[in-house]
C-alpha cells in the first residue's frame, strides 16, 4: 500500500513589467534562494519547485492550468515580491482547482536603515502588493492558507510544511474509494449518509461488493502463505495463550493471517483504500476480521466498523496527511466506549471490538484469542495494546441530512490507572477538552458520532482548513469552548451551511 506519492508544490511569485529588467532579475533571484533554502531547510515534506515571474495575464492563466493538469503538483505557493495588479490574476484564479498557499513574507528580514532608498522599497513591497493579491482571492472566495513571516524563520516552514500535509488530504479525498462488503447495522442512525453527496463534496467512491466475493478472495490464498505470515506474527507479537490450546490457538490466528492476504489482495486488484466489515454480515468468512484489519489498517488502509464508510475514508485521509512524518505517534479508528466518571480523573475508555490500529501502540503489542459476544463466527484472534500519551484529535464527519459537519475535538491521552487484564482489545483513553463535562456536551449537542478517525499527528488546524477546502462546516472542541459560544457557532454553521 503506497501511502506518499513525490507530490511537488510550485512556487510563484508576482510582479509586473513596471519597475524593470533589473528588478525582475533580483525579484527572480531572490525567488530561487527562497525556494533552493526551503528545499535544504528539511523542514518541508514535499519539494518546491521554482516558476518563471508572473507577470502577465497570459502567463498566470497559463501556469495556473498547467498546475491542474500535472498530476504530481499538489498545489501553488503564491507570493507577490514587488505589486502585481490582482486583476491579471482573476482568470487564472477562476480556472485553478487546487490548494493555494499565500506566503506573506519578504526576501529581506531587516529594513536597511542606513540605505534604503525609493528604488528598494518598490522592489520590495510585499506589504503592499501582498494585500491587493489578498484582496482579491478574498473577493473571489477562493479558499487558501496565509503564512505570514520571514521565510527563514522555523515557525512559518513549519506552518507550511503543516499546510502541505492539509494540501495531500485535499488531493487525495478525490482519489479515496471505499470497498463496502457489508452494509450499516441495522437501525443505527450516525454511521449513515448519503454517497452521493460524499461523493460531490469529498470525491470518494462508496461501492458495495457481496461478503462471499472477498470470502472467496480469501480462501484462495495458499497454506504457505498463510503459514508463512502466521511465523511473522509470532516473530513480532507476544502469544497471549491464556490457558488455550497452543495448536488450536495458531489455527485461529491463521485465519486472520489467511483474512489478512486475501482482503489484501482483493482491494489491491479492485483499486480500493479503505474497507468497512460488519460484524452480523459475514459471509462465508469463519471469524469477524480483527488481527487482519489491524495490520491492513497499519499499512495505510482506511477502515470502519459496522458499516461506517465515512469514518473508513476519513481514516484513510488522515493517514494520507501524516504519512512519512518523522516521529509519527499513529491514526486509527476508535469509538468511545465507557466512561471514567471519578471525580479528576475524568475520561473516554476508547475500544472497538478488534479494530483498532496497532499504529498508536505504546509498549508490547500481544495476540489474544477470545470469544466475541456479538456476531457467531469462532473467536477472532486480535492485536492488544495501551495507546501513547499526549494530544490528538477525535473528528466525526456527520450528515446531517441537508449537510455534512465535521466536529474536531482536541484530546488528552493518557494512561488508564490500572491495567485491564480481562479486557481482551486495544485500547486508548483520553479526556476531552476543555475538559470532560464540557467537551462530552458539545460534542453530543454538535450531533457527534460513537465512532471517530483519531490521529495523534495531524492537528485541528489542518482538518478545519481541510473541511473548509471540502467546502463543509466543521466545529472545533477545544481549550478555548465554552458552551454558550458553541451553541452560537452551531446556529451560525445553520445559517451558512443550512438548506
Ligand atoms: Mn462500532
Amino acid at each position: 500500500m503506497k501511502l506518499s506519492k513525490n507530490y511537488k508544490f510550485w512556487f510563484c511569485t508576482g510582479s509586473q513589467d513596471l519597475y524593470g529588467d533589473e528588478c525582475l532579475r533580483n525579484v527572480a533571484e531572490h525567488s530561487r534562494i527562497i525556494v533552493e533554502e526551503l528545499n535544504k531547510s528539511g523542514v518541508l515534506p514535499f519539494e518546491v519547485v521554482l516558476k518563471p515571474t508572473l507577470i502577465t495575464n497570459e502567463l498566470i492563466r497559463k501556469t495556473f492550468n498547467e498546475a491542474n493538469i500535472d498530476e504530481d503538483c499538489a498545489g501553488v505557493i503564491v507570493w507577490c515580491h514587488t505589486f502585481s495588479p490582482a486583476k491579471s490574476w482573476i482568470l487564472g484564479l477562476q480556472e485553478y482547482r487546487k490548494p493555494l498557499l499565500h506566503l506573506h513574507t519578504q526576501f529581506n528580514e531587516e529594513i536597511p536603515y542606513d540605505s534604503i532608498d525609493m528604488d528598494f522599497m518598490n522592489e520590495n513591497q510585499s506589504a503592499h502588493g501582498d494585500r491587493e493579491w489578498g484582496h482579491m482571492v478574498t473577493r473571489m472566495g477562493i479558499e487558501r492558507k496565509v503564512v505570514v513571516g520571514h521565510w527563514t524563520s522555523q515557525a512559518v516552514r513549519e506552518k507550511i510544511a503543516s499546510w502541505m500535509r492539509t494540501a495531500i488530504g485535499i488531493v487525495e479525498s478525490s482519489h479515496v474509494r471505499v470497498m463496502r462488503v457489508a452494509d450499516n447495522m441495522r437501525n443505527v442512525a450516525v454511521t449513515e449518509g448519503d454517497k452521493v453527496e460524499a461523493q460531490l463534496k469529498f470525491g470518494w467512491e462508496v461501492d458495495a461488493y457481496p461478503v462471499n466475493e472477498i470470502a472467496e478472495a480469501v480462501g484462495a490464498v495458499s497454506e504457505s502463505d498463510t503459514n508463512a505470515l502466521v511465523d511473522e506474527y509470532y516473530d513480532k507479537y507476544e502469544i497471549l495463550l491464556e490457558g488455550r490450546d497452543a495448536d488450536e490457538f495458531k489455527r485461529h490466528v491463521a485465519v486472520q493471517a489467511q483474512i489478512e492476504i486475501g482482503f489484501e489482495r482483493f482491494l489491491e486488484e479492485k483499486n480500493y483504500q479503505a474497507i468497512v466489515t460488519h460484524f452480523g454480515d459475514l459471509g462465508a468468512l469463519k471469524q469477524l476480521p480483527g488481527l487482519a484489519i489491524q495490520r491492513l489498517m497499519e499499512k495505510g488502509y482506511g477502515f470502519g466498523a459496522e458499516g461506517d464508510w465515512k469514518v473508513a475514508a476519513m481514516v484513510r485521509i488522515m493517514k494520507l496527511m501524516s504519512a512519512g512524518m518523522k516521529d509519527a505517534k499513529g491514526t486509527s479508528m476508535l469509538e468511545d466506549y465507557t466512561y471514567n466518571l471519578v471525580p479528576g480523573k475524568e475520561g473516554i475508555l476508547q475500544a472497538h471490538m478488534l479494530e483498532i490500529c496497532p499504529t498508536i501502540a505504546e509498549g508490547p503489542i500481544s495476540i489474544k484469542c477470545q470469544p466475541l459476544s456479538m456476531g457467531d463466527r469462532e473467536d477472532p484472534a486480535r492485536l492488544v495494546f495501551t495507546s501513547k500519551e499526549g494530544p490528538g484529535i477525535a473528528t466525526s464527519l456527520i450528515d446531517l441530512g441537508d449537510r455534512f459537519r465535521l466536529i474536531i475535538n482536541s484530546v488528552d491521552c493518557k494512561k488508564v490507572e490500572k491495567p485491564m487484564p480481562k479486557l481482551p482489545v486495544a485500547t486508548a483513553f483520553w479526556t476531552p477538552q476543555p475538559d470532560f463535562a464540557t467537551g462530552c456536551e458539545a460534542w453530543i449537542l454538535a450531533g457527534g458520532a460513537h465512532h471517530t478517525a483519531f490521529s495523534y499527528d495531524v492537528t485541528a488546524e489542518q482538518m478545519g482548513d481541510w473541511a473548509a477546502a471540502m467546502g463543509i462546516e466543521a466545529v472545533y472542541i477545544d481549550n478555548n469552548t465554552n458552551i454558550r459560544d458553541f451553541k452560537k457557532d452551531l446556529m451560525l454553521g445553520n445559517v451558512v451551511f443550512g438548506k
